[in-house]
């Protein structure tokens, strides 16, 4: 297959109908098609279509078990797909759509098994870029989509990254540049009395408290799951990893910076190849290395934009070991720090 690569200016796309009405027609007729939102790139098929989905899972190499988020253009779609509509959920819905934050409903008849790998809850979001929605419209107003990233993989935050993982494995490409916020969406389960938040993302767990007064968290989120399955199945997985053996090193800046320095030297000694991924502050403190900039201590938006591409960027230097700098887990840091574990495997040395 060959995959139709498609560039699109994202603040001029009144001059991409014709592309973004070819990408809709692509997922009318049952193919795939990689674009871009707010959060990260997905990978998009019919959601109310069995085949569709099953296609998303060969394409990505994704276990069928892990479902797919149903994302939507317009508010009045919501019905059409789920049980009900609790009013917590008209709540965040007032609130965070669109935008990033996927909710969790009881399902309707009209989603297949296929999309939600099973369960009888679909996960909806209604995200925030122009390209998506003009797209998600085109296609009939229902694409379930997971991140447009071969499975394991850092999920993709620029149109080269999907091409990399995807081409010749979907149909064809959204391509609008970088993405915003760099992580994927926030989850919250609305199935159950008190909301659940299960993977956290730039709608920050403080954001959602503010709104619904009590939001519980899945244990599982921030701590290796050890005989506890966690409530979204694709956290369960290794995800987000890089090729190399990722560190993270947390502790004060002095004990930090000394430590990963032994580090390096120790495996240069040892003929290995060695990167440090840490903030712009810290970056002259560290011995010669692969050093790579995540951004500003002090700005998590920053930090969070870069860091998958500072991951795959570490894949294509081909660095066997890297040691990474630890962060804050208030507000968006909680995400950063969700991520960083999961690529680590939750190998994190406290100095
Ligand atoms: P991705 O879009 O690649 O980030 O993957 C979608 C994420 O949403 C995965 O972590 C899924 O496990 C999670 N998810 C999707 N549907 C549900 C659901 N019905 N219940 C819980 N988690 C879900
Ligand atoms: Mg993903």
């Amino acid at each position: 297959m060959e995959t139709l690569w498609m560039k699109i200016n994202p603040d001029e796309i009144y001059e991409a109908q014709q592309e973004i009405l070819q990408a809709g027609e692509i997922v009318k007729n049952g193919g795939l098609v990689g674009f871009p939102t707010e959060t990260v790139y997905g990978l998009g098929g019919d959601a109310l279509s069995a085949e569709s989905s099953k296609k998303i899972y060969a394409a990505k190499g994704r276990p069928s078990d892990n479902p797919l988020i149903v994302h939507i253009c317009q508010m009045d779609a919501l019905g059409r797909i789920v049980k009900e509509i609790p009013p917590k959920a008209s709540m965040l819905a007032k609130k965070f759509w669109p935008g990033p934050l996927t909710m969790i409903f009881q399902k309707s008849e009209a989603v297949p098994y296929e999309t939600t790998g099973g369960l009888d809850t679909v996960a909806v979001r209604f995200p925030n870029h122009p390209v998506a929605l003009a797209f998600i419209k085109a296609a009939g107003g229902y694409v379930a989509a997971p991140s447009a990233n071969t499975s394991g993989r850092p999920s993709p935050t620029i149109g080269e990254h999907v091409y990399e993982d995807l081409n010749g494995r979907i149909d064809a490409l959204l391509d609008s540049g970088s993405v915003g916020i760099g992580l994927e969406s926030t989850i919250v389960d609305m199935t159950g009395e008190v909301p659940m938040l299960l993977r956290p993302g730039y709608v920050t767990y403080e954001m959602l408290v503010e709104v619904l007064g009590e939001v519980s968290m899945d244990t599982t989120m921030m701590h290796k799951a050890e005989g506890v399955r966690p409530k979204a199945p694709g956290m369960m997985y290794r995800h987000y990893a890089p090729k190399g053996e990722l560190t993270i090193v947390s502790g004060e800046s002095e004990n930090v910076i000394s430590y990963i320095n032994r580090q390096i030297v120790q495996k240069k000694a040892e003929g290995r190849s060695v990167g440090v991924m840490g903030t712009s502050q810290m970056m002259s403190r560290y011995e010669a290395c692969n050093h790579k900039d995540i951004g500003d201590k002090d700005n998590e938006e920053e930090i969070a934009h870069n860091l998958y591409d500072v991951l795959r960027a570490f894949d294509s230097d081909g660095t066997e070991y890297i040691y990474s700098e630890s962060f804050d887990t208030s507000g968006i840091g909680q995400a950063i720090m969700n991520r960083l574990l999961k690529a680590a495997g939750h190998r994190m040395i406290e100095v």
